[in-house]
Parts: C-alpha cells; sequence; structure tokens
C-alpha cells in the first residue's frame, strides 16, 4: 500500500518509542488509513505486524487521545501499537 496523500514525512515525528508502541506528532489533517501508512512508512517496525492506531481515549501516560500538539500548532499527538 502506497500513501496517497501529499504529506511532507519530515512533519511525521516519533518522540516516544518503545517496543510495542510509539507515540508520533503529526499534521492534524492526516487521517485514517493515511495517517498509518505515513507513521509505517517513516518508522517501520521491523518485525511482520504493522503499528496499528490505539482505539483508546487516553494515552498510558493519561493525556486525552489524540492530544493537540503543545508546541507546533497544527499538530496532533497518536499512540499506535504493535
Ligand atoms: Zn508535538
Amino acid at each position: 500500500m502506497a500513501l496517497k496523500v501529499d504529506v511532507n514525512l519530515d512533519d511525521i515525528d516519533a518522540y516516544a518509542i518503545g517496543l510495542v508502541d510509539i507515540s508520533v506528532c503529526v499534521p492534524s489533517w492526516l487521517k485514517g488509513e493515511d495517517l498509518i501508512e505515513a507513521v509505517n512508512l517513516v518508522y517501520p517496525t521491523g518485525i511482520q505486524s504493522r503499528w496499528t492506531l490505539d482505539d483508546q481515549t487516553h494515552f498510558p501516560g493519561g493525556e486525552v487521545h489524540p492530544n493537540p500538539c503543545s508546541r507546533k500548532e497544527g499538530k496532533l499527538h497518536y499512540h499506535f501499537t504493535c
């Protein structure tokens, strides 16, 4: 599967990377399959299973999910698991 939208991949930032989860800061207009595809493209898991968007309403740390970025306007923070 390829990205269907024109997003600058430099705007896909991971700010926390764990073994089975990753937290990313991405443009807020990026949604759904395009969001998932972009994250997997820039930060491949390296294993067979891909990152999937966490369906929880809060991050493990307690913040609302997704969470507006406090440093860059127009960006959102999402949590993915694999
Ligand atoms: Zn951010």
